[in-house]
């Protein structure tokens, strides 16, 4: 059975930089490519970082039940096609979805078994620093949007505790490496095997580490960051 991996972060965290690099170090995983009304950024290209559609025709999706999940993110529609899914399982590969705090609660629902994963930033100076960073590198500064989605990220942040495993992403190496013992680690459970060689030991270590109860205790001041700010 396929498993699915689901990975939430506030917008700026480093959720694509992680997933890309993720891409190149696991094999027999898939990728869902999310509908969205929104328009490509950068150097976005459509059907390889999103499928962008007209609101008539991801609403005429949603009436025909054509998303496992989809959700309305700074005023766009963001949606998971169910068809990833079945191809995923048809392939026999697993399948790692890219989507928002709305859609990962709509999800776990429908789907209990799947994994979940939300990644934080440092800081919630760090977390604009990022959007500042990115946003002037598209040429794109737009003080709205950047409280915008500082504010969202003060909401998501509060709901980190519905997931399974908590990614606070200071370093990229550190977050890259426990993010792929997540995943490797996972596999390994879902074939009924105990970790036995020194490798998997080390990776089932790893991911033991970034479990929900284990980094609860440390998230004090990340939490502390975005209650003290006001934006
Ligand atoms: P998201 O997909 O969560 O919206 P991005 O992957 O686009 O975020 O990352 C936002 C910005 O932060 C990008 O400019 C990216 O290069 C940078 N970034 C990502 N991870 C880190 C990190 N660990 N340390 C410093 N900068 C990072
Ligand atoms: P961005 O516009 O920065 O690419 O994404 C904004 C937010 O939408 C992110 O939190 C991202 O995870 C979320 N998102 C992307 N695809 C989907 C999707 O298919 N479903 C849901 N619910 N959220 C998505």
């Amino acid at each position: 059975m396929s498993l699915v991996f689901i990975i939430s972060a506030p917008s700026g965290s480093g959720k694509s930089t992680l997933v890309n690099e993720i891409k190149r170090l696991v094999s027999q995983l898939d990728f869902s490519v999310s509908y969205t009304t929104r328009h490509p950024r950068g150097s976005e290209e459509n059907g390889r970082d999103y499928y962008y559609t007209s609101r008539d025709v991801f609403e005429r999706m949603i009436r025909n039940g054509e998303f496992l999940e989809h959700a309305d993110v700074f005023g766009n529609y963001y949606g998971t096609a169910k068809k990833f899914l079945d191809d995923a399982i048809v392939r026999g590969h697993d399948l790692l979805l890219d989507i928002d705090v709305q859609g990962a609660s709509q999800l776990q629902r429908r789907l209990p078994e799947a994994v979940s994963i939300f990644i934080l930033p440092p800081t919630r100076q760090e977390l604009e620093n990022r959007l500042r960073r990115r946003s002037s590198a598209e040429r794109m500064t737009d003080e709205a949007i950047i409280k915008r989605r500082l504010e969202t990220a003060t909401r998501e942040i509060e709901k980190y505790e519905k997931y399974d495993y908590i990614l606070v992403n200071d370093r990229l190496e550190d977050s890259i490496d426990a993010l792929r013992a997540i995943i490797l680690t996972e596999r390994l459970r879902a074939s009924d095997r105990e970790p036995s060689r020194a490798d998997e030991l080390k990776l089932a270590e790893l991911a033991q580490a970034k479990k929900l109860e284990n980094v609860r205790p440390h998230l004090g001041p990340v939490l502390e960051s975005f209650r003290k700010s006001t934006v």
